[in-house]
């Protein structure tokens, strides 16, 4: 499968890493829209957010542990946000589940 994060899971394609684990890696996107703009993603493919079940939940438990901390560390923990996109017309780019975890800015609701 020609997936862009199933290859910044295996390394194949680098990414700056701020956090891995067996099941998880958290890195910095590459065109950032907040100071701090991190991309979590199960290292198995799921596509996204529509393809979450039952048997692959756990990951993104996981993922959402991972996340907390990780802002928690930044000097984050009062204030971030956590999106997914899913499908084309949320902007989904990358068909491969990932959350974004953004802060350091103010931020509007509802997002466009
Ligand atoms: P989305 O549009 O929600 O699918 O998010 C995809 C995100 O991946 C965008 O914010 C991109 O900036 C980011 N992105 C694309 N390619 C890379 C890459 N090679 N390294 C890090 N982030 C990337
Ligand atoms: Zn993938």
């Amino acid at each position: 499968m020609d997936c862009l994060f199933c290859k910044i899971a295996t390394g194949e394609i680098p990414s700056t890493k701020v956090y891995e684990d067996d099941t998880v890696l958290a890195f910095n996107d590459i065109n950032p829209e907040a100071p701090v703009h991190i991309l979590l993603i199960p290292k198995q493919h799921i596509t996204s957010m529509a393809d979450i079940t039952e048997e692959n939940s756990a990951v993104v438990a996981h993922i959402f542990e991972v996340a907390a901390k990780i802002a928690a560390e930044k000097g984050f923990a009062d204030g971030f946000r956590v999106v997914s996109n899913c499908g084309d017309s949320a902007g989904q780019t990358v068909k491969h589940l990932h959350f974004h975890l953004m802060a350091g800015r103010d931020f509007g609701w509802p997002a466009g």
